[in-house]
């Protein structure tokens, strides 16, 4: 089928790419003139396993072309994907101007090129409940009708780091409108995903939107929970690692979205359960729950400046702070909304130094002018006489750290494990002073609620 696919970011690249390998004809659109450089020569723009492989092999066998313009290959093409950024407003509220702005230029290119022919336009970003009833508004404001363009709306679940493996390997698939015509055509381009057992849910517009934030809300309140939960080991003695997996062993609850950390960030989480908060406010309703996640997540970012100051009697000015891992989660280069951004922002402010290393995060335009702010080339540097070191994100190459090499090289062993990588006991054989969270505290600090570090 021929497909054309609107925005090249993480959502938009990895699904034109995919595509493409599953045999149909793809058209990837971006307006930006930076990104479509690179995509020219064969690359992602971002950093996503798997995905520059696969996006050479389908640009070669010629099913996989980039471009500025919608208008190039429209007139043959049936299936459009909007896949561009929603961020948010300062309000939580969707900002919708780039959805919308590819809409109009759609019905625009349609009325131009006098086409009669039926049209998909399908919506894949993720946008607030009733985005699709605006957009067919916004259809019969230029006098085409739903026989010329069906409205679809057909979330995407997949997760930066794994996002090829989860295209091909969906839970489900989620496809809302009011057209079965549309939904046919949608299915038929999945189907071989279909054949391979992956359910496919036909709904209706609403219910697809709101499907998108329900579940994402729903991981959110996981996070947020197990890491009151971590909270709460912390004055008790109990150890969050094992009430996660007892918890996880009921299937009722699933072993999934249950390790405490610093915080859920990135490009999803935070702006998805603000945007449903705002949404449920203009009705009418406050959602309690996930306004509460929101909240203990905002606080739990910063939970760890609270032990630092403790630990340095309320004084790390001139201290040096080995931060291991930038990006939100491991396998992906996406700093939005990531934990290490709180952390370096408040230790910063106190008047430390950072030297941080991520295996895939080579630069932070936010601290490119602070001088005590570094990006170095391995872990062992970032250790190398630093007051303390702090543990963000969990790669796979922070599991297997040289623990006596870090200890000796630092001015001051002290380890603060925000992922509960290194289990209490390892770290204190290696001669750390450790904090683990949900695990091991330092010294005699306890975290009363009251107590939170508060910027
Ligand atoms: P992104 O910010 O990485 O990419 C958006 C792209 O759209 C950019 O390349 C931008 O240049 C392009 N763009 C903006 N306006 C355009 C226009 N008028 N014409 C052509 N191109 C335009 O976004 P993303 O992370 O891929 O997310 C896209 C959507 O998918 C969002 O709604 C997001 O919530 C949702 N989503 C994201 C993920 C994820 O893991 N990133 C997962 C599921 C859903």
């Amino acid at each position: 089928m021929k497909v054309i696919v609107v925005g090249t970011g993480y959502v938009g690249l990895v699904t034109g790419t995919c595509l493409a390998d599953l045999g149909n004809f793809v058209t990837c659109v971006d307006s930006d003139p930076a990104k479509l450089d690179i995509l020219k020569t064969c690359k992602s723009p971002f950093y996503e396993p798997g995905l520059d492989e696969r996006l050479k092999r389908n640009f070669d066998a010629g099913r996989l072309v980039f471009t500025a313009s919608l208008k190039d290959s429209f007139r043959d093409t049936t299936l459009f994907f909007n896949a561009v950024g929603t961020p948010p407003y300062e309000s939580g509220e969707a900002d919708l101007t780039y959805v919308f702005s590819v809409v109009n230029e759609f019905f625009e290119m349609y009325n131009e090129l006098q086409c009669t022919d039926f049209k998909v336009l399908i919506t894949k970003s993720t946008v607030p409940v009733g985005t699709g009833s605006k957009i067919e508004a916004i259809r019969n404001t230029y006098g085409i009708s739903e026989d010329q363009v069906a409205i679809v709306s057909n979330p995407e679940f997949l997760r930066e780091g794994t996002a090829i493996y989860d295209f091909f390997h969906p839970d489900r698939i989620v496809v809302g409108s009011s057209s079965e015509q549309a939904l046919d055509l949608i299915q038929e381009l999945y189907d071989p995903l279909y054949r391979t057992q992956t359910p496919v849910i036909r709904t209706s517009l609403q219910t697809s939107e709101l499907s998108k934030y329900a579940s994402n809300a729903f991981l959110a309140t996981k996070i947020s929970f197990i890491n009151e939960m971590a909270n709460l080991c912390e004055l008790t003695g109990a150890d969050v690692s094992d009430i996660a997996k007892i918890m996880g062993m009921d299937g009722r609850i699933g072993k999934y979205f249950l390790h405490a950390g610093p915080g859920y960030g990135g490009s999803c989480f935070p702006k998805d359960t603000k945007a449903l908060v705002y949404l449920a406010k203009q009705l009418g309703y406050d959602l309690n729950v996930v306004s509460a996640v929101e909240k203990v997540n905002e606080t739990q970012k910063k939970r760890v400046m609270t032990y630092i100051l403790d630990y340095f009697d309320n004084d790390i000015s001139g201290k040096t702070f080995a931060l291991l891992g930038l990006s939100f989660k491991p396998n992906t280069d996406d700093v939005r909304e990531a934990s290490s951004l709180t952390i370096s922002e408040a230790l910063l402010k106190q008047g430390a130094r950072i030297k941080a290393f991520d295996p895939e995060v080579k630069s932070l335009p936010q601290f490119e002018d602070n001088q005590n702010f570094s990006i170095v080339s391995d872990s062992y540097t970032a250790a190398e006489s630093s007051d303390a070191l702090i543990l963000v994100t969990e790669w796979n190459t922070f599991r297997e750290l040289d623990l006596a090499r870090i200890r000796s090289s630092m001015n001051h062993p002290v380890f603060f494990d925000l992922r509960n990588v290194y289990s209490p006991q390892k770290l204190s054989d290696a001669g750390f002073e450790a904090y683990v969270i949900g695990r091991k505290l330092l010294g005699n600090t306890l975290v009363s609620s009251e107590k939170v570090y508060r910027d």
